[in-house]
């Protein structure tokens, strides 16, 4: 488990373990004889990702970041991507109960960033925070019911319930949410996929969650095959590169395996790198 602090917020890496996914999705048109140098695949071109969720201590409020893929995949989905439900016992070593957590913030809603937000129960399905009050985008939560290209990754069941009860809010573009972390929405990935921007003594962190999943996917045109919009991906990459280099942001990566955080940087090639990585720990 890995900790950091930024100002007087002490930030915990909490993973849900890892998944396998497509190593052509993960990669988009990026040719394998490329991306096989930084990654490796199986003989079925799985890659390993990660669930890294991240808990942020701010002294007042316990606010977790994204929450893994859960524990209620249905037997076929456990057969594609396996179902490692390590978030909860993660989360209990760094000495928090889900009757602690505060506040929940999704990022968007594909089955692998929500997944914990509720479990079943008895044949109903329930907040696993019960106290907390979940955010995400209300034009993520819509597209969740659009019906698209990406129809398979939502499981109404990870949310519905939540905004029913109105324990979900549902946001309308940027706004912060405790003093300090905010949201922010980088469209790419989806429409209304946010970040979230950590902000105290001066310093910044971002977990910028499926606009830059992993440290192999820094440079610009290394965008996922599962993007709605790759072209917004660069431009809002762009937009996040301009920021979190000149600033110093120390940028969250939420499908690594291997790196759950690093600062970013142009070198000497014009390439944006990785550097003062830390391994990540399932
Ligand atoms: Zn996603």
């Amino acid at each position: 488990m890995q900790h950091c602090t930024i100002g007087s917020f002490e930030l915990t890496a909490l993973s849900d373990g890892t998944y396998f996914l497509d190593g052509g999705g993960f990669f988009g048109v990026i040719p394998k004889t490329l991306w096989s140098r930084k990654v490796t695949s199986d003989d079925r071109n799985r890659v390993v990702s990660g669930l890294n969720s991240i808990l942020v201590r701010t002294g007042e409020k316990n606010v977790l970041i994204d929450t893994g893929i859960g524990n209620k995949l249905s037997e076929k989905m456990v057969e594609i991507f396996g179902q490692p439900a390590k978030l909860l016992e993660n989360l209990s070593a760094a000495g928090v109960a889900p009757e602690q957590i505060d506040v929940v913030i999704n990022t968007h809603l594909h089955f692998e960033h929500c997944g914990w937000n509720t479990i079943r129960q008895n044949g109903t399905v329930k907040p696993t925070f019960p106290k907390a009050t979940y955010y995400v985008q209300e034009g993520e939560w819509r597209h969740a019911h659009e019906g698209q290209r990406d129809s398979v990754s939502y499981l109404n069941e990870n949310y519905d319930p939540l905004v029913e009860s109105g324990q979900m809010k549902l946001l309308r573009g940027n706004q912060e949410i405790v003093p300090g972390i905010s949201a922010e929405v980088f469209s790419g990935h989806t429409r209304d996929m946010q970040a979230v921007l950590i902000q105290s003594g001066g310093k910044t962190a971002c977990y910028i969650s499926d606009l830059i999943p992993t440290s192999s996917h820094l440079d610009l045109n290394w965008v996922m095959a599962f993007d709605l919009y790759p072209v917004e991906s660069i431009e809002s990459r762009k937009r996040y590169y301009s920021r979190a280099i000149p600033e110093n942001w120390l940028t969250m990566f939420t499908h690594d395996p291997e790196v759950v955080w690093a600062y970013v940087e142009k070198n000497a090639a014009g390439k944006i790198v990785a550097r003062g990585s830390v391994p990540a720990k399932t």
